[in-house]
């Protein structure tokens, strides 16, 4: 009985030493000493791929909280951003550069200038209008592009900082840049856009851009033969 006792308590002790665990695990969303080394390491940030196995255990992770005023996400956003330059992408999510943070950057193609801007904790909050089905790429995704059916309204909410504070932004997105939004924060919760699309293989990178490369010529057209 005592004996039965002992164990008892002892699984007791270790479980609450299990919730105890998490709870100083508890994330108030600061980088930790690891995320901070990993992300000084490199002078560049490589982009993670999914045809990587280890990559892949990254990028299908859901992200944890992003503490905007916190030490070290000056450095993330700035090499970030460097990434998504070179890749020449209108989206970047902080898994893609292999840490597990809910940041992303979106260029803005709804605003004048097209700026990129950064996003702590983003959620979706509504979505609203009929799914449309369009093409999507990923810096990610190596093997090609496909189509996935996505709302064209959302509504976010945001943290950003105002004067030292930490405040909730509501803003309401259309168009193309909502699609952005929406593939950017699946990211964070581990998910790709392969995990959604239509029906059908992925077309590969070269024969899209080919694609395209003709779309745009025939509307190049279309246009001069109007305005004879
Ligand atoms: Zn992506």
């Amino acid at each position: 009985m005592i004996k039965r006792m002992v164990i008892v308590s002892l699984v007791l002790f270790l479980a609450s030493c299990a919730s105890t665990q998490k709870k100083t695990d508890h994330d108030d969303g600061t980088l930790t000493k690891a995320e901070m080394e990993f992300i000084n390491s490199a002078e560049k940030m490589r982009v993670f791929k999914n045809n990587s196995a280890d990559d892949n255990s990254v990028l299908r992770v859901v992200s944890k909280k992003a503490l905007i005023n916190s030490s070290g996400y000056d450095i993330l956003e700035k090499k970030m951003m460097e990434s998504l330059i070179e890749e020449k992408g209108v989206g970047i999510a902080a898994p893609q550069v292999g840490v597990n943070r809910r940041l992303i950057i979106v260029q803005r193609l709804d605003k004048e200038n097209k700026p990129f801007e950064y996003y702590y904790n983003p959620v979706i909050t509504e979505r609203s209008g009929e799914m449309i089905e369009g093409w999507e790429g990923c810096l990610s995704v190596p093997s090609g592009f496909g189509k996935v059916k996505r709302v064209q309204d959302i509504k976010i909410e945001y943290d950003k900082l105002n004067d030292g504070k930490i405040e909730t932004v509501k803003e309401q997105i259309t168009g193309f840049t909502a699609v952005i939004f929406q593939h950017e924060i699946d990211h964070l919760d581990g998910i790709l856009f392969i995990d959604k699309k239509c029906d059908g293989d992925l077309m590969p990178k070269e024969e899209y851009y080919e694609m395209r490369k003709k779309q745009k010529e025939a509307e190049a057209a279309a246009n001069a033969a109007k305005s004879e």
